[in-house]
């Protein structure tokens, strides 16, 4: 009996403390159902993450970004002095294909340089001069036609993908013969000269950075990448661009800038 008793006693005592750890239990969930409530109340907070995500997903903007042909443009400081007699017609972006390279042949202020192409009455420029100190000169709006490259190598305007469709108006042009009787790159490149004579100096560091960032504003500009060529590969037996450019050329075809660097 003791032990039943004290079974009893000791059942009677567990009762007990079941009961005490309900209590306690109940009072725990209450806590924590205030302070979930207490947690949960201020709405606004919760209210307020959408912004966060919208920051978060708004920070790649903030990041570095490729720059637009206004801001490269900028940088090169080009010097607009267009001349209404050196542009020859229409060339809207669906008519761009090449950047034909030249060289001057005399060594001028790329200024002066434009004026002697206004001056001689026939026509002839390209659209951008590249001097020694790395200014550059704009003569002939990107959207027009340019004379720096006449007559190609006969059979070159199919080698090269390009036409004559008439909006050249071919002012002041001259047959150079049966060999070279293509006439269609003009309508579908940009011109750029640098003043170099050949064989007598060579290119400075400025003129090929200045090279650099004319064709990257040039890529910017229409959204791709022009083939760049030289003026002897339209027309054989030219002077330009001159031997000492040759590494530089196969670097700009090959990296878009004279030393494989970034522009
Ligand atoms: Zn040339």
């Amino acid at each position: 009996m003791g032990e039943a008793r004290g079974r009893g006693t000791t059942s009677h005592g567990g009762r007990g403390l079941r009961r005490a750890a309900l209590v306690v239990s109940v009072a725990a969930l209450v806590a924590v159902a205030l302070a979930t409530w207490a947690l949960l109340r201020p709405a606004p907070d919760v209210g307020r993450e959408p912004e966060g995500r919208e920051e978060a997903e708004a920070a790649p903007a903030a990041s570095p970004e490729e720059p637009g042909p206004e801001e490269l443009r900028e940088g090169l400081g080009i010097v607009e002095d267009y001349r209404p007699s050196l542009s020859h017609g229409e060339k809207g972006p669906e008519h761009q294909r090449y950047i034909v390279l030249h060289d001057t042949e005399v060594d001028a202020e790329p200024q002066a340089i434009v004026s002697s192409w206004d001056a001689s009455g026939n026509g002839v420029a390209a659209h951008f001069v590249v001097g020694r100190d790395g200014t550059v000169v704009q003569c002939v709006p990107l959207d027009e036609i340019a004379h720096h490259a006449g007559y190609g190598d006969t059979g070159h305007n199919e080698l090269y993908g390009i036409e004559e469709d008439g909006r050249d108006d071919m002012a002041g042009t001259v047959p150079v013969g049966e060999w070279a009787s293509d006439y269609g790159m003009n309508a579908w490149s940009v011109g750029i000269e640098m003043v170099h004579v050949g064989g007598a100096m060579d290119y400075t560091p400025e003129q090929l950075e200045a090279l650099d960032g004319l064709i990257a504003y040039i890529d910017a500009y229409y959204g791709f990448e022009s083939d760049i060529i030289d003026h002897k590969a339209w027309r054989s037996g030219n002077s330009d661009t001159s031997p000492e450019f040759a590494g530089y050329l196969e670097s700009y075809r090959t990296t878009r800038t004279h030393d494989g660097e970034a522009a």
